[in-house]
């Protein structure tokens, strides 16, 4: 058989799919270089790393690993169930949210229909969509912020699903609770609402939704967090969805049995459990977004306001050069051409000290650049 025939027996949706590019990990520029200081401001992970509680109950749980994980997430879920007030029969988990993105594609798209999201959007939405043969409908941006109107106006009765990340990523933006609601209500019957808050956590009392209580007046809403940003476990891979009981059982059937592992689901609940390393990494990230954004300003750059761990900073020129040139200092941040913003770099929020390196190598590189 020759390459050819077996990239033909994929079926479409695979053929066309183009693949995730994720951040370059650090060895990788390490092997490439040989530097041997790396900041690494990427991939929008937690800089404080896993909290000392998570560690110790990784530890615990290390002789049990010849053991299947609880396929049912037990423990976890009921912790999820009593913190958010609803019940675990709501909850979904995942290996990482991106996994329930992943199940909800695969439970209610294929061939002939059609997911709806904005243009910028996160770029997991395409990859599942296609993979389950269906069809991408994506609405323009305005401002770099989703269109709802504009999402609306794609939406027809063969639309299965619509995703709002919320929070958006790369851009940051964020909907307003109002909006949202308005938006939801709107969508046919026969259209989910996959509410994408990877980074709900970073949000602040001002800001925050109480997404949760709309779920009794929208049977199709579907709200995705993760336990890879604000909780610091992105190596761990666990998420979960809240959803109405109906859309949960479907989800659990069409996942594989222990699709969280041990580790995770232990890690997950300790972090859960850890209200002060929350609190620490929320703050660290206010701060860190306040040094950054000021040094954006005194180089005379713009970016676009963020309520997440991460900022689109906007060079008004390529960026894939900067991105380039920030690397061989060591640095290493987010081109997202792929997300149509070819002149933006996304940088995500680090230590003071990362992001002071970051910093003085920005300056640098565009001083030489200019
Ligand atoms: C990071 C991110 C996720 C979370 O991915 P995990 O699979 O939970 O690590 C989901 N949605 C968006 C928009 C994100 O940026």
């Amino acid at each position: 058989m020759t390459n050819n025939l077996i990239a033909q027996l994929a079926v479409p949706g695979a053929q066309a799919l183009v693949p995730y590019v994720p951040g370059k990990p650090v060895e990788e520029l390490e092997r490439e270089l040989g530097l041997s200081q790396i900041v690494k401001l990427a991939s929008n992970e937690n800089p404080l790393g896993p909290s000392a509680k998570v560690l110790s109950a990784i530890n615990q749980l290390s002789t049990e690993l010849s053991r299947y994980p609880d396929g049912n997430g037990y423990r976890l879920k009921s912790a999820l169930a009593k913190k958010l007030n609803v019940t675990t029969e709501q909850i979904t988990l995942g290996n990482g949210s991106n996994e329930i993105l992943e199940l909800l594609a695969r439970t209610f798209l294929q061939v002939g229909q059609e997911s709806v999201f904005s243009q910028h959007a996160f770029a997991v939405y395409p990859i599942v969509t296609q993979a389950a043969g269906a069809t991408t409908k994506i609405a323009p941006a305005v401002n770099y912020a989703h269109d709802l109107d504009a999402m609306l106006a794609l939406v027809n009765l063969n639309t299965r699903l619509v995703f709002v990340a919320n929070p958006n990523n790369p851009t940051g933006t964020l909907l307003s609770s109002a909006d949202l609601k308005q938006f939801i209500g709107a969508l046919p019957e026969t259209c989910l609402c996959v509410l994408d808050e990877a980074y709900y956590e970073y949000l602040d009392d001002a800001q925050g939704q109480d997404s949760i209580s709309w779920l009794k007046n929208f049977p199709n809403l579907v709200i995705t967090r993760t336990f890879s940003k604000a909780y610091g476990l992105a190596g761990l891979r666990i998420g979960y969805s809240i959803s109405s009981t109906q859309i949960a059982d479907l989800l659990n059937r069409v996942r594989q049995p222990f699709n969280n592992n041990s580790l995770a689901l232990a890690a997950a609940e300790t972090a859960l459990a850890d209200e002060q390393y929350l609190h620490d990494s929320v703050e660290l990230n206010r701060q860190g977004m306040s040094q950054l954004t000021i040094a954006f300003s005194a180089l005379g750059l713009e970016w676009i306001p963020s309520a997440a761990n991460f900022v689109a900073l906007n060079l008004q020129q390529p960026a894939l050069p900067v991105y380039q040139a920030l690397l061989e200092k060591g640095v290493i941040v987010r081109p997202v051409g792929v997300y149509e913003m070819p002149e933006f770099l996304r940088i995500s929020i680090g230590t003071e000290t990362e992001n002071q390196f970051f910093i003085d190598a920005l300056a640098a590189v565009l001083a030489e650049t200019k």
